[in-house]
């Protein structure tokens, strides 16, 4: 007998889950769009090739592989925080941002919830509902207290704009608000410019901190400043923020965990104290991070050919999704004979659609379908081809009639 009878078997991931599932079904028709990672018109995985010239550069050099400090390689600290303020952002140029490297976006909100448990253990975090799955494991992990705000309206598949600053509002003063600072993961709705004014407005009001959620910098819209707009809105009004960065959909590093935790601060004298407290709260945890995919970034982002090579290549992966994004509203359009109004899928954005199946109705699509999504109606556009749109149509006119 076990010593770990007690053990009980934990269900599979909401999200991770249905690849697994996936990979089981045999039948040909079958089609993946469970997981957010960007495939080709061939649905094949993608290297991006500035990823490559990048790899290339560091083997010719010979690099060591001696540990990183704990908060990362400085280049990439560098790098990274101006990507995401813009390097003429007067927070970098005063010095008053806290940058460590850290395991991608999930490990940067981890080392975040840590901070939070520690140095905030009053506050709780609003979280918006819908998010995306993991937010509420990583701050129940950190022990971390957090609530929901209303922000997907099923009726109008758009933005609870009321209920959501509503919500905001009647929460207790300084709580976090977390935020997706583009391409919002499962809905693909994002505030207007006029909403993200409001939003910092009941924010400050409140005395909340916001924690911009970061997972999709250049992949929302194409370009890299466009998709950091909402974070340096709030920064150039003068607020303290976390904001949680990922190189995973963005450079095609998803396996590297390569992503950053950013606090811009009032002062550079709190900067460096939270910087401190950062790196003793990741010493124990994993100690430093790992220094491969930071080269990557640090040469691409650092070198101005790569750069702008990257910016194309980004170019064209959105531009992609975009295309499947309208093949799908088109095919939908042409195929449902109910005379359902489509539009919403083109006024999402990102790599997500989020269709408003409901469970019954996504397991209808899976088991009958062969196609494999999240059970809250979630489906990766970049996990589509042009070739299968109307095969998709048809799997979700059955399922939602
Ligand atoms: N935040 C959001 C909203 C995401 O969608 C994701 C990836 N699916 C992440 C964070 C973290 O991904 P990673 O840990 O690979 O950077």
């Amino acid at each position: 007998v076990s010593r770990f009878e007690g053990v009980t078997m934990a269900p599979p991931d909401p999200i991770l889950g249905v690849s697994e599932a996936f990979k089981a079904d045999t039948n040909d028709v079958k089609l993946n769009l469970g997981v957010g990672a960007y495939r080709t018109e061939e649905l094949q995985p993608y290297v991006l090739n500035v990823v490559r010239k990048a790899e290339k550069l560091m083997l010719e050099k010979g690099e060591n592989k001696e540990y990183l400090p704990i908060e990362g390689l400085a280049a990439f600290n560098k790098v990274t925080a101006e990507l995401m303020f813009g390097a003429d952002n007067p927070a970098i140029q005063e010095e008053r941002v806290a940058t460590v490297q850290s395991l991608s976006g999930t490990g940067s909100l981890r080392l975040a919830a840590a901070f939070i448990q520690r140095y905030f253990p009053d506050a709780k975090v609003l979280i918006s509902s819908p998010s995306w799955g993991n937010h509420k494991n990583i701050f129940n992990d950190a022990r971390v207290p957090w609530s929901d705000y209303r922000y997907f309206n099923p009726r109008t598949v758009g933005l609870d704009f009321e209920g959501m600053i509503a919500d905001i509002k009647a929460a207790p003063d300084g709580c976090f608000v977390l935020l997706h600072g583009c391409a919002h993961n499962p809905t693909g709705i994002d505030p207007t410019s006029e909403e993200w004014e409001k939003i910092a407005d009941v924010i400050q009001e409140k005395n909340h901190i916001p924690f911009f959620d970061v997972a999709y910098q250049g992949f929302a819209s194409g370009s890299l400043d466009t998709d950091a707009a909402s974070v340096r809105y709030f920064v150039s009004r003068g607020m303290e923020i976390f904001v949680a960065q990922s190189y995973s959909k963005n450079l095609g590093l998803y396996a590297e965990r390569i992503g950053a935790l950013n606090v811009v601060c009032s002062t550079s004298d709190a900067a460096l104290r939270v910087k401190s407290q950062l790196k003793r709260l990741a010493r124990p945890m994993y100690s430093n991070p790992p220094v491969h995919g930071a080269r990557i970034v640090s040469n691409v982002v650092g070198d101005p050919v790569l750069f702008d090579e990257w910016k194309q290549e980004m170019e064209l992966m959105a531009g992609r999704i975009k295309n499947v994004r309208k093949k799908l509203f088109d095919s939908l359009s042409a195929q449902d004979k109910t005379g359902k109004d489509w539009s919403f899928i083109l006024s999402q954005i990102g790599m997500f659609s989020f269709t408003g199946l409901n469970k019954a109705q996504s397991d209808n699509m899976t088991n009958k379908w062969h196609v494999y999504m999240t059970k809250d109606g979630r489906i990766s556009l970049a996990g589509l081809s042009l070739a299968k749109c109307e095969y998709l149509a048809d799997a979700i006119i059955d399922s939602y009639h």
